[in-house]
């Protein structure tokens, strides 16, 4: 019987329900042609991964795609299982029983490190931990952060980098319109921070940070934002590059911190630096193992083996009175149980969304999207036509008749596995419950929501 037809639906199971995930469910509404059924799965009671534990809580706009999510959840053919985690509750062996096809969207969880000594220093922290924790993320929720410190570095100069940036600038009126988990809104409030230096360290030209996030920077209400004129200025290379390319975000960028560099100091209580061409080499601490300075080095741009402009440190080293230090230099995914895992870049090896192993074998009905099979770069829409590929390629491997039989295709045995393994499996309809509670406390205090930041508290309200 043919696999993909309404007497025997292709079955498919989406690990992780964050945009990239949400985009292999509609980019398989577009293919009419295959009776599909589609099962997400994510760790978390709640869906959207980095929509909801990611995006800076002052971009509730960006938040809005999973009116689109939604939409895809409430197709009959789409089933959540939240609650129940891939490796722990159920194994890639489980899911093969059950499903033709499986799509791993599990993103990139954990910070690249800078490999630099006394990073592990106390006041030292990943710029995802950060984010993760101001954002309620049920594993975060308990971190502490100590604000006390007058003056912060940010290592790297990306959006992520930004939105920490911002976060630590904004006012408490600022933050407690937002969906901010209160005890980060709380903590915020009582911060000393009063300087924080973002380090670039390549120079203008190759920042990773877009105009849009760099504009909101300058626009921040009690914060100066300031390039020194020297940082501003363009090497040679970098301007033949500008002038070869003139990509426009650039263009803009370039703009941007012109007009920077050319203000002069209001009166605002907080300021925020941005520099170029600097690179951490050292982070040093007190007698008491808390961060105490950052040391950098001043760097040159040379042309590397693939024509781009790197980084390459002179004996210029300066030494930045610092308390605390955010390291965001790039995510990077994990490895999953059962899977062939590129180390060095942190993603699974795949062809066109199609996983196969480090010598390019495919592994038959193993498929990849989003930052798990890209790294961990674009924005939230660059996952629609990364999913269209693994769906593509998902589609085509079913014409070929290439998919595995499965022993028990049925939904009901799928749900019957899972129910067997987790005691309590969230499913969308009580995620919608979940939702409406977070919305109906922000209500009140006429924010998006309050978030629930601890998965008791979620299955709490479904059990009341
Ligand atoms: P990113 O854009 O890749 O930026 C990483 C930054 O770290 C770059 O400045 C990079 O410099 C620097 N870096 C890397 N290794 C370093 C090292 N060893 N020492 C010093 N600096 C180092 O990564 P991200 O900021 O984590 O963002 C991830 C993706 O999410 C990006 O595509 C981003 O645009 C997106 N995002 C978007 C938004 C938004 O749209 N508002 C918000 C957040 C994130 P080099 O350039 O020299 O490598």
């Amino acid at each position: 019987m043919s696999i993909g037809t309404s007497s025997n639906p292709l079955r498919v199971a989406v690990i992780g329900s964050g945009p990239a995930g949400f985009y292999i469910v509609s980019n398989f509404l577009k293919h009419d042609d295959v009776v599909v059924e589609i099962d997400m799965f994510d760790r978390l009671p709640t869906p959207f991964g980095l929509v909801r534990g990611g995006v800076a809580p002052d971009h509730q706009k960006d938040k809005s795609v999973t009116r689109a999510y939604h939409k895809s959840a409430s197709q009959p053919n789409y089933r959540f299982y939240g609650n129940v985690e891939f490796g722990k509750d159920v194994t890639l062996s489980d899911l093969q029983r059950h499903y033709h096809q499986i799509v791993f969207s599990t993103g990139a969880q954990v910070d690249r490190s800078l490999g630099i000594p006394g990073e592990d220093l106390e006041g030292s922290h990943s710029a995802t931990d950060f984010v993760a924790w101001y954002n309620g993320h049920p594993d975060f929720a308990g971190l502490d952060f100590d604000l006390s410190a007058e003056h912060v570095a940010v290592v790297g100069i990306g959006n992520v980098a930004v939105d920490v940036a911002r976060m630590l600038c904004h006012t408490n009126d600022e933050l407690k319109v937002t969906d901010m988990a209160d005890y980060a809104i709380e903590a915020l409030k009582h911060s000393n921070v009063k300087t924080v230096t973002m380090l670039g360290r390549r120079g203008p030209v190759q920042a990773a940070f877009t105009p849009p996030e760099l504009k909101e920077l300058s626009e921040l209400s009690d914060t100066n934002v300031v390039i020194a004129p020297d940082d501003a200025m363009l090497d040679a290379e970098s301007r033949a590059d500008f002038e070869a390319d003139a990509d426009r975000h650039v263009k803009k960028n370039l703009e941007l911190i012109e007009e920077i560099s050319a203000r002069t100091e209001q009166e605002k209580p907080k300021q925020l630096r941005i520099r170029f061409l600097v690179s951490p080499t050292e982070i040093l601490g007190d007698e008491n193992g808390r961060v105490r300075a950052i040391k950098v080095v001043r760097n040159q741009l040379v042309r590397g083996e693939d024509g781009s402009l790197k980084a390459r440190s002179t004996d210029q080293v300066e030494e930045i009175p610092v308390g605390l230090v955010f390291r965001s230099v790039g995510y990077r995914g994990v490895a999953l149980s059962g899977l062939p895992f590129d180390e060095a870049s942190g993603s699974l090896f795949h062809d066109h969304g199609r996983v196969t192993d480090e010598h390019g074998e495919v592994q038959t009905g193993l498929y990849c999207a989003g930052w798990i099979k890209r790294g961990p770069s674009g924005v939230i829409g660059t996952n629609k036509t990364d999913a269209q590929e693994t769906v593509a390629s998902m589609v085509e491997d079913l014409k070929a008749g290439s998919l595995p039989e499965v022993e028990s295709p049925g939904i009901d045995s799928a749900a019957e596995l899972m129910q067997s393994r987790v005691p309590k499996v969230v499913a969308y309809g009580d995620w919608t419950r979940i939702d409406e509670a977070e919305t109906s406390r922000g209500e009140q205090s006429g924010r998006p929501r309050v978030k629930f930041t601890s998965i008791s508290e979620m299955l709490d309200i479904l059990e009341s």
